[in-house]
């Protein structure tokens, strides 16, 4: 197993300024750690540089007027909306994330590695097509998959985003679109940012039932969590069979997150991984892994190394910060009856929820 790793030491040079959840730390230290662990000059390990997106590249995915004005901004300083400013030189921080990504699925494609990791910030599954917040700016997942389709003529790529929101962009992106099927794992709408993805959003026109969403509640935890995927995520993704398995790694999931409640541990991600990854081998899928949310420092490099070291097949030492909370069994009953309503609700489209 080869993997590359995408990094480039000017993802740390973006800020959002003083006091935002979302800073250089979480990224650098999740650099810093692999390199402890010996990840980092792994034989298997290549580090692959970004390139720089091109302005046609973002407008394979957004409005082009969207990018003018985040160029504009770039350029005088400015901001998206309150939690998502535009400091100074974001604009050429953005296209290094969006080029990260292209490298990502094109060393993959050219056969220089097997699986891809990409360490870029900063994130973007909150860009839609004509607007942005939440911390993004340009959807990096949406441009990677649309130049593998169009130079590379991939069909099929399922997004599994376990990010702890919902990525409101990327569903936007491909609402339509029966070739990218986007399955999100967050917590509650109703409960937490973006406010969207509700069980009946489940895309439309030619994309109707390619749109996954799996909103669970405040304290979830791992038993329930793991349930959910596997009663639902699996069994689509084996029907749909995509050639590009995303896995879109929010380490804000966690328990220890301080913007959200869904109270994952290190372990729900190191099962997480397991079976994305042996689902890519079962349907012979290849793998992108993305650097998503997470802003507690001592989680987020850990939940990365666990993702990078079971993709390895490495065992590595985790160091849970403090105890896991309680899971209730309230909580699992709960999530175990939204399981079988989210199935109930697919069952037109997909042929595993008929029986
Ligand atoms: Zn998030």
């Amino acid at each position: 197993m080869k993997l590359g790793i995408v990094y480039h030491e000017n993802y740390l040079k973006h800020n959002f300024g003083p006091n935002h959840p979302a800073s250089p730390e979480q990224l650098a230290l999740t650099v810093k750690i692999l390199q402890e662990k010996q990840i980092w000059n792994d034989p298997s390990v290549t580090i692959l540089s970004p390139i720089t997106a091109t302005e046609e590249d973002l407008k394979s995915v957004h409005d082009p007027a969207f990018i003018s004005l985040i160029k504009k901004y770039s350029e005088i300083g400015g901001s998206l909306t309150a939690d998502t400013p535009i400091p100074v030189g974001s604009f050429e921080f953005a296209k290094l994330a969006v080029g990260g990504a292209v490298v990502a699925g094109e060393a993959i494609v050219k056969g220089q590695v097997d699986s891809s990791y990409a360490l870029t910030r900063p994130g973007g599954h909150h860009a839609g097509i004509t607007s942005s917040s939440g911390f993004c700016y340009f959807n990096e997942v949406a441009v990677m998959v649309e130049n593998l389709k169009k130079k590379y003529h991939l069909k099929k790529a399922m997004i599994v985003d376990y990010d702890v929101h919902h990525g409101n962009g990327t569903q936007e992106i491909f609402y339509e679109d029966p070739n990218v099927l986007y399955i999100s794992t967050h917590q509650d709408p109703k409960t937490l940012y973006p406010g969207t993805g509700f069980i009946w959003e489940v895309g439309s026109g030619a994309g109707e039932g390619f749109t996954v969403n799996i909103p669970l509640p405040p304290r979830t935890g791992h038993r329930a969590y793991l349930h959910a995927f596997d009663n639902i995520v699996v069994p689509v993704a084996r029907e749909f069979k995509p050639e590009l398995i995303i896995g879109y790694v929010g380490a804000d999931a966690h328990f220890l997150d301080p913007l959200a409640n869904l109270d994952l541990k290190l372990e729900t991600y190191t099962q997480v991984a397991k079976r994305i990854i042996s689902l890519a081998n079962e349907m012979e899928s290849r793998l992108v892994f993305f650097f998503a949310g997470g802003y507690n420092i001592q989680v987020v490099p850990q939940v990365h190394l666990t993702t990078i070291a079971t993709i390895l097949n490495k065992s590595v030492e985790l160091n849970e910060p403090k105890t896991p909370p309680k899971e209730f069994p309230s909580i699992i009953r709960r999530v175990e009856k939204l399981t079988l309503e989210i199935r109930e609700n697919l069952k037109p489209y997909w042929k595993c929820f008929k029986i």
